[in-house]
């Protein structure tokens, strides 16, 4: 992260000196009706509902974890000292059994251990019963089409297909089954509290089968592809970027960018006088999913705008 502050800093002074790049990109995740999410209260509990987790850890390491991951978010700061979001995140661990998936007033974070299917099974037979096996995790958000306010979100980790563990503390367990848990978790808290990643996913489809369009970022801009070879460090190095290639790049997504810090203190502006409400009502939903690619060890993450359900068609 203290490398990225040299980067962006760089790119302040270019902005200055010539051209009008702002030196900060991040991507708002919008509904249907294009309307960008938010919450009006970004206190977010999740109920950590660990079951029977991997065996890589013990379930305080896995809360931990998750816990790590929320704190990313709620000290985000750009310049190393200073909170500028009001951006919480609480993490709990809560003794349900992993429930299902829905606008509750709950933000659960559930290992799916026994089928990585939905839950509640989906009403419209067109949508998939089950996820698709590569990915990773999903999340699930709740909100206002016009509004854009989100309501309810609830995290799936894909421990059916795959395990979990901690990179940092057992490096001996990278390899293709098993991913950085805390990683992973900081970058779907990312999509929790409304932001999208910072490429695009050619051939991403929605629910309805209409294809993902190109995100534009806060600047205006459309992200470019992911993957594409001269993507920018400030984009490949975001914890919202949606494509790792290595353990190295899973650890990464631990660490905020200045970007990510941006987009949350920009959406969330940090106030002493902040006081946390209670949400309100009905909703549309998104989904967003941190998938796999079978053989190459690497994740790729399309955000489903109009469903819950997971609603991506990697390319390989
Ligand atoms: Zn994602």
């Amino acid at each position: 992260m203290r490398t990225r502050i040299t980067l962006v800093t760089i790119s302040v002074v270019a902005a200055v000196a010539a051209l009008p790049v702002p030196a900060a990109a991040y991507v708002r995740t919008v509904t249907s009706a294009n309307v960008a999410t938010w919450w009006k209260a970004p206190c977010v509990t999740m109920e950590f509902s660990l079951g029977s987790p991997p065996p890589e850890l013990d379930a305080s390491g896995y809360l931990s974890a998750a816990q790590n991951a929320g704190a990313a978010w709620s000290q985000a700061s750009l310049d190393g000292v200073t909170r500028c979001s009001n951006v919480i995140f609480n993490v709990k661990s809560v003794p349900d059994a992993a429930g299902p998936v829905g606008r509750d007033g709950h933000n659960r974070l559930i290992f799916r251990q026994n089928g990585w299917c939905r839950d509640p099974a989906p009403t419209d037979p067109n949508e998939a019963r089950c996820y698709d096996p590569s990915a990773l995790a999903i999340t699930s958000v709740f909100q206002l089409k016009n509004s854009g306010e989100i309501l309810d979100t609830d995290l799936e980790v894909n421990a059916t297909d795959f395990t979990w563990g901690d990179f940092v503390g057992h490096p001996e367990l990278t390899g293709f089954d098993t991913h950085d848990f805390q990683g992973a978790i900081t970058h779907e808290f990312g999509h929790v509290i409304g932001l999208d990643h910072v490429c695009y996913s050619p051939g991403a489809i929605r629910a309805d089968g209409t294809p993902v369009p190109r995100p534009v970022d806060n600047n205006g801009n459309p992200v470019p592809n992911c993957g594409a070879a001269d993507n920018p460090p400030s984009i490949t190095q975001a914890t919202m970027y949606v494509s790792v290639n290595s353990p190295s790049a899973e650890v990464e997504l631990r660490s905020l960018s200045l970007d990510d810090v941006q987009g949350a203190c920009d959406v969330y502006p940090f106030s002493a006088n902040f006081v946390c409400q209670p949400p309100s009502t009905p909703s549309t939903g998104g989904g967003c999913s941190f998938s796999a690619r079978p053989g190459y060890g690497s994740m790729a993450c399309v955000l489903a705008l109009l469903a819950m359900a997971l609603v991506v068609r990697r390319r390989r």
